[in-house]
């Protein structure tokens, strides 16, 4: 279990840290993705699925939950679960389906899962916090299966 924290000082940044964490991943694996609006959990997942090879927009799903990109080399979900904000009629399925072992999947706002998450294979949580200005500390944890 090894943590990695890095300061960077723009989104391209960011963006390289999670295509480096991106070559190790495989199906299965899930990433979570912590940290406040506009800390840089979606530009994160960007360069992670870039580095994939996921072509399209990867955009903040929040008012889908999860979107699916099925152009790289693995088929990626992206899921935002802000908005269940531990709902209790969170339907369990919906996590059970987007993390499937075919899968890689990324969750922003993991905290607010209510159920369904405990179950997954987590490989990495990232934390990602403002630090003035385009400043952002950015924490990796890697977690051996
Ligand atoms: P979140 O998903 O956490 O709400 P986003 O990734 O959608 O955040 O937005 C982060 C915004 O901050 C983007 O506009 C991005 O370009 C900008 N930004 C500036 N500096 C950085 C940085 N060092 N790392 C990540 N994003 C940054
Ligand atoms: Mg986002």
């Amino acid at each position: 279990m090894a943590a990695e924290a890095r300061r960077t000082t723009g989104a391209a940044q960011t963006e390289a840290l999670a295509a480096a964490l991106a070559a190790d991943l495989r199906p299965g694996d899930v990433v979570l993705v912590s940290g406040d609006l506009g800390a840089g959990k979606t530009t994160f997942v960007r360069g992670a699925c870039r580095a994939l090879g996921v072509t399209g927009p990867v955009t903040s799903p929040t008012f889908t939950i999860a979107r699916r990109y099925e152009d790289g080399r693995v088929p990626v979900s992206h899921l935002d679960l802000y908005r269940l904000a531990g709902a209790a009629d969170e339907d369990p399925a919906l996590l059970e389906e987007e993390l499937g072992p075919d899968r890689v999947a990324f969750v922003e706002w993991p905290h607010a899962a209510a159920v369904g998450l405990e179950d997954a294979r987590v490989a990495a949580r990232v934390t990602l916090a403002h630090a003035g200005g385009d400043d952002r500390d950015v924490t990796i944890e890697r977690i051996a299966a």
